[in-house]
């Protein structure tokens, strides 16, 4: 019996693993990209090779696994809205059946965020706090009384589809000003632009970034950290 947990993150850009101590030490971990336009087997078949790299020890604590939603919860039939190839996949069930006797538990990867925060980041000591996630979208968890709300669905926190503005842009499910919508990181970095940004601005100023010449909202942030007052707004 190992005392490791098996950390699992599905994401559309990459997937990542990690056996993780119980004082939340990550001793080894591996990613890969996320196959773009890949059918249901082939994004499994990628995950399963991810974990054989990892050399998993036999009798694991747990698995653990973060993943886009939508989902069934706590069943964890995933549809990821950005991985088309998985609709209604039974994750949580396959990995059960790759680690049998080992509890496999699933959940939006915006909730796992705010319960690290909550266990060893941002949010230690505090019984009441929101977690959020800016990126291609916007998601969220909630913890209250010192304890994650699931909600009857596992949906409570995602602030990402409250509405903040009923005259706002489109959103991709189907609503008009969420949060999301106007918030994400490509909506952050198109508003900087409409109001004059340029990214280019930083790299006159010999800055260096991973992406050189695009209008990212991490350049954004880079930016604003630097007090380009387009991006501070
Ligand atoms: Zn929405």
């Amino acid at each position: 019996m190992s005392d490791l947990t098996l950390a699992v993150d599905i994401g559309g850009t990459k997937f990542a693993a990690g056996l993780v101590e119980p004082d939340g030490q990550v001793v080894a971990a591996e990613r890969v990209a996320t196959p773009q336009g890949a059918d249901a087997e082939t994004l499994w078949h990628t995950l399963t090779a991810l974990l054989d790299r990892l050399d998993v020890p036999a009798g694991l604590a747990g698995v653990g696994v973060g993943c886009g939603g939508p989902m069934t919860w706590p069943e964890g039939e995933v549809s990821p809205l950005n991985m088309g190839g998985w609709r209604g996949f039974p994750l949580r069930g396959r990995l059960a059946g790759r680690f049998p006797g080992v509890p496999v538990r699933i959940h939006n990867d915006a909730i796992c965020l705010a319960v690290a925060e909550h266990w060893r980041g941002a949010g230690r000591g505090s019984a009441a706090m929101l977690g959020m996630v800016v990126s291609t979208g916007v998601g969220g968890g909630l913890i209250l009384g010192g304890r994650l709300i699931d909600g009857g669905t596992g949906n409570a926190g995602h602030i990402g589809h409250v509405v903040v503005d009923p005259e706002g842009p489109p959103c991709g499910c189907g609503g008009h000003g969420c949060l999301e919508a106007i918030a994400r990181g490509p909506g952050l970095a198109a508003w900087a632009l409409a109001q004059g940004w340029s990214p280019n601005a930083a790299v006159t100023r010999g800055e260096l970034y991973q992406e050189e010449g695009t209008a990212t909202a991490r350049r954004l942030a880079a930016d604003a950290a630097a007090g380009d007052p387009i991006a501070l707004a």
